[in-house]
């Protein structure tokens, strides 16, 4: 089954769960980063959180969330678009750390004192939104929640989780995301939060029933329907023009130095692993227009 997003609200208004299954594109982004066993833990509840605040966007919206803490994995930088493409990166892939009580750590991978920061473009053309909190946990699920109930003042409630098989194969991932609105019906959310608290664990609830089992143990008898399900997968939309601007703001003397040195410059994309190489040519070409644009 290929990864997918459901969007269901509550029909008496209020309450809206978004539900998802991002299992493929998580394994191929882990693939590319080569993430230890605890990073690939991290990375896909953190890919996953970032489709939930995705599908909470726009068309023509994105948006981004940097988990940076003081733990070996330095940070994670995950980013969704309003049309389910999501791709992902972490400081150091390699870092891992033994588990705790039989559970994966990824609280002191990220580390526990840190900040989580979520940007969205809002695709006005104006510089994107920002918004800074502590990390609360480093467990990902409750720092998303956390970001949203108190800087966006949406009482919300997050539940991400990842699973590796025998042969450290990622098997599971995929989450949750419960929000009230402002005119949710307060029998209907107390419902729901003891709902949350009788889910059995969500790895063995997801590899059973899917995103779609989760949003009927979620919603009990309240009733609610499925609005909508669109796909999820893995794009990095990273292109030469873009890499080559990031090069622009190098300055001239910078890109004189390594056009000296190397004679070339290679830049790899963090997220794709992508190479982009420049050659003499091309450089001398970027020092040209680089001092243009210094001239204007
Ligand atoms: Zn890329």
């Amino acid at each position: 089954m290929a990864d997918q997003m459901i969007r269901a609200p509550c029909l008496t208004g209020g309450v809206r769960i978004l539900a998802c299954d991002i299992r493929e594109a998580a394994r191929e982004i882990c693939q590319l980063q080569q993430t230890s066993p605890t990073a690939t833990i991290a990375l896909s509840r953190g890919l996953t959180g970032g489709a939930l605040m995705g599908a909470l966007m726009k068309d023509g919206q994105r948006t981004a969330l940097k988990f940076e803490g003081n733990g070996p994995l330095t940070k994670m930088i995950v980013e969704a678009d309003y049309d389910g493409a999501i791709r992902g990166c972490v400081g150091n892939p390699a870092a891992d750390l033994p588990p705790v009580q039989k559970k994966w750590n990824v609280s002191g991978l990220i580390g526990k004192a840190g900040f989580l920061t979520v940007s969205k473009d809002l695709g006005f053309g104006g510089a994107p939104y920002q918004g800074v909190v502590q990390l609360v946990s480093s467990e990902i699920g409750e720092d998303i929640a956390y970001y949203l109930t108190d800087s966006e003042q949406t009482p919300t409630a997050v539940g991400v989780t990842a699973a590796l098989g025998e042969n450290g194969e990622l098997v599971t991932a995929g989450g949750f995301l419960v929000q009230a609105l402002p005119k949710a019906d307060d029998d209907v959310i107390e419902k729901i939060l003891k709902n949350i608290d009788d889910l059995p664990p969500l790895a063995t609830l997801f590899a059973e029933e899917g995103p779609e089992g989760v949003i009927r143990k979620l919603f009990g008898d309240i009733p609610s329907t499925i609005l909508e399900t669109h796909g999820i997968f893995f794009r990095c939309g990273c292109e030469a023009p873009k890499v080559e601007r990031a090069l622009l703001t190098l300055g001239t003397e910078d890109l004189q130095e390594l056009l000296n040195s190397e004679g070339k410059a290679e830049v790899t994309c963090e997220f794709c692993r992508k190479a982009y190489h420049f050659g003499t040519p091309e450089l001398e070409a970027l020092i040209l227009q680089a001092s243009g644009e210094q001239g204007q």
